[in-house]
Order: structure tokens, then C-alpha cells, then sequence
């Protein structure tokens, strides 16, 4: 579906298989053509107000010039205060945690400054796209794991042969975008043992820490063995709301945050000063806001799941984060991704096709994944069309 670069001379060879985003293409068809967009994950409202305000106090009062290149220490001692809070984590605001431009940069930075070219990184399948393009970049060569449906587990002997000497880190994301999944404390045992045994790296993606529906979030960084080699990522983009002010974090042992610092640095040295200031209250908002918000999106859950299996699909109900994964073989059909191209004409509404996270393209090719992280008077109209659909078929 996304453009390559046939004919481009400039493009080095292993960006060459990268083109638009899936989530940029698919929300320019939502602009195009009117449909409701449940492609990309963003919310259609704005986080709490009173967090807004103190970005819009924050630049009246002139805090508007490069932040330390740690990131402010307000926000550094609010990231290690909400480790303490939800995980009874100890990292030190000044050697362990660095603010960065959304998960994406910690992402890439952590990659960027652990691998040489020829180094391998374990990922799982499917993928969020971020991590295939970082690891390009990174001259390292990937290697997936399948997650398979219904439960999306791992074969643990897949994980073990995907193992070897060149194999420099792990990327673990949990709460699993697109899927759902939550790992369970069996893979992130299994995960720690191998990254031991084989001195491996984890770089844990945990950007939906608070919206886990069924059981609750476990970081690897907290498991035995792990503290020292675990690169621990969040971000303040979907906990309040605030997808576009980039404002991500990175936890680790201080040589290993160092490591990151370095390629950090470089990439957008510092960001988002205004909005440090204000994403420090907001980790500091009481227990209540994180309870209404995770309600609040798991009634937009229900409320979509409900709906997909209603209209036909074949749904995988999620545990975690804010999307669903829905197979489309009950219509009939199992490709995916013409179905998607199809859809906003179909019913007037947008979402994407998984097969562009997977490289073992037959093992996603019949998936779809909408979003639940709009309005319910929005999911209700997507609903309502998409059991249009069903009935058409
Ligand atoms: N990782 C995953 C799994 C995501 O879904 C996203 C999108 N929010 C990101 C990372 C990027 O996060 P950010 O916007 O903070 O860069
Ligand atoms: N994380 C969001 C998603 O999965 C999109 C972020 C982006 O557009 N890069 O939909």
C-alpha cells in the first residue's frame, strides 16, 4: 500500500521498503472522502483542560527557549515520582531518566546508539511501523516473532532460534499496538531469561501503560535481572491526550541512559519546552484521572468490540490499549488491505490494514485494526455504518 521509491537515486537501500506511513495515508483517505477516521490512533478530544492551561501559562511566563538537554527537572523528578506511584520503580531524576521527543525519538535513539551494522534486533509481528524503519536506520537487521491470534501468545522455541550471536537487543511492546495483547508474566519471564542468558538488550515500548483493561501492566525493567540492560519508554501523548506535543520519556541505568543520551542529543538535541512544564503536573494528577480515563475507554471498547462482532467481523477483543484487531474472513474476503481501500466507499469509514506490520505478509493479510479512541457518539455512527456492511454482505 505505501509508496516506495521506485526510480530514486538518493534513498539509501534500507530505507528503500519504507514509504508514507500507514497512518498518514490512511487519514488522508478519511480527509478525502468524509469517512469517520478510526485509522490512526489519535483521540478526537483534547486532555484535561487544566493540563492544557499550564502550556498556554507556561509560554505567557517565557518558557520558551531549549529546556536542559535531560529535559526540565520538574518533569524528571514527576517521571521517576509516577514510577515509584505505579510500579514501585526507583530511578534518579538526574542519571536514569531523559525527556524525549515522543516514544518514537527514544525508540530510534535506543536503537541508534546500541547497534552496529550487523547487529540483530528481535521484534515481535505484528509490529508498530516506527520499529522496522529505527532498526533500518540503526544499519541493524531485524528478526520477528509471530504473535498469533486469538491470543496472539509466542512459540517460545521461535523466540529461542530467532536468537543469536549477532543479537543485540529485544523490542518488547506492551500493551501490544495493533493487537491488544497484554504480555503475560510467563512470556516476560521468558523474555528476561533469554535476554540474560544471551546478554541482550530489552527495549520495552509501554506507550499504553494506563489502558490496560484485563489484568494490569508488569515493566520488564521490574522483573529479576532486568534493571541494568532494560531501556524503559512511555510517553504523555495517549495517557492524557496529548498525542501531538511529544513529550516521551526513557528510564535506565545511568550508563545505558547515557548510551541513548548521546544519539538523543543529536537527533532533536531537546523539545516541547511548554509542554514539559505541564506533562510534570499531569503525571501528578490524582488516581481518580487515570481511573476515569481508563473507564472511559473501556466503554469505547465495549462499545466498538460489540459493534464489530454485530456488523460480522471476527473480533479479537482487546486487553489492552485503544484498538481492536478484527479479521475480515467472515464477509468472505481476506485481503485486508483492498478491503480498507474499499471501506470509507463501502460504509464511509477508515481503518488499517495489519499486514503492513507483519513481514510474513499471509499472517496478517485478513486484519484490520480500528480505533476506539473517539467520541462514543462517534463510535456509535461508525457502528451503525459498519453494521451496514455486515447486512450487505
Ligand atoms: N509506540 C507505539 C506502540 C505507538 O502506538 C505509538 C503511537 N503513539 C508510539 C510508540 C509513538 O509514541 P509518541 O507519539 O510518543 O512518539
Ligand atoms: N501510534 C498511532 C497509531 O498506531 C499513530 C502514530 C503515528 O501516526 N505515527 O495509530
Amino acid at each position: 500500500m505505501s509508496v516506495n521509491h521506485p526510480g530514486d537515486p538518493f534513498i539509501k537501500s534500507n530505507l528503500r521498503e519504507f514509504g508514507e506511513t500507514i497512518f498518514a495515508e490512511m487519514s488522508a483517505l478519511a480527509a478525502k472522502t468524509g469517512a469517520i477516521n478510526l485509522g490512526q490512533g489519535f483521540p478526537d478530544t483534547n486532555g484535561p483542560s487544566e493540563i492544557a492551561e499550564l502550556a498556554v501559562a507556561a509560554i505567557r511566563s517565557g518558557q520558551n527557549q531549549y529546556p536542559p538537554g535531560l529535559g526540565i527537572s520538574e518533569l524528571r523528578q514527576a517521571i521517576s515520582a509516577h514510577q515509584k506511584r505505579f510500579y514501585d520503580l526507583d530511578f534518579d531524576s538526574e542519571t536514569e531518566i531523559l525527556v524525549t521527543a515522543g516514544a518514537t525519538e527514544g525508540i530510534a535513539a535506543s536503537l541508534l546508539s546500541i547497534c552496529e551494522s550487523g547487529d540483530e534486533v528481535i521484534t515481535f509481528e505484528p509490529y508498530y511501523d516506527s520499529y522496522a524503519a529505527s532498526i533500518a536506520l540503526a544499519g541493524a537487521t531485524r528478526r520477528v516473532v509471530t504473535l498469533r491470534a486469538p491470543s496472539y501468545g509466542f512459540d517460545p522455541d521461535e523466540l529461542r532460534k530467532a536468537v543469536n550471536t549477532n543479537t543485540k537487543a529485544i523490542l518488547v511492546n506492551s500493551p501490544h499496538n495493533p493487537t491488544g495483547k497484554v504480555f503475560d508474566m510467563e512470556e516476560l519471564l521468558l523474555i528476561a531469561e533469554i535476554c540474560q542468558e544471551h546478554d541482550i538488550v530489552a527495549i520495552c515500548d509501554e506507550v499504553y501503560e494506563h489502558l490496560v483493561f484485563e489484568g494490569s501492566h508488569t515493566p520488564l525493567i521490574s522483573l529479576p535481572g532486568m534493571r541494568d540492560r532494560t531501556i524503559q519508554i512511555s510517553s504523555a501523548g495517549k495517557t492524557f491526550s496529548f498525542t501531538g506535543w511529544k513529550i516521551g520519556w526513557v528510564c535506565a541505568q545511568p550508563a545505558l541512559m547515557n548510551t541513548v543520551r548521546t544519539a538523543k542529543q543529536f537527533l532533536t538535541y531537546v523539545n516541547g519546552a511548554p509542554f514539559q512544564h505541564a506533562i510534570a503536573s499531569a503525571l501528578e494528577l490524582p488516581d481518580a484521572y487515570f481511573h476515569n480515563f481508563l473507564a472511559d475507554m473501556e466503554k469505547k471498547r465495549n462499545c466498538l468490540s460489540s459493534g464489530l462482532e454485530d456488523a460480522g467481523f471476527a473480533v479479537f477483543e482487546p486487553a489492552g490499549t485503544f484498538f481492536i484487531t478484527a479479521d475480515i474472513r467472515p464477509f468472505g474476503i481476506s485481503n485486508g488491505q483492498q478491503f480498507c481501500l474499499d471501506l470509507p466507499e463501502l460504509c464511509g469509514v477508515v481503518a488499517v490494514p495489519n499486514v503492513v506490520f507483519y513481514d510474513n505478509k499471509r499472517e496478517g493479510e485478513s486484519l484490520v485494526r480500528f480505533a476506539f479512541c473517539k467520541q462514543l457518539t462517534v463510535l456509535e455512527s461508525a457502528v451503525s455504518r459498519l453494521r451496514s456492511l455486515g447486512a450487505n454482505k
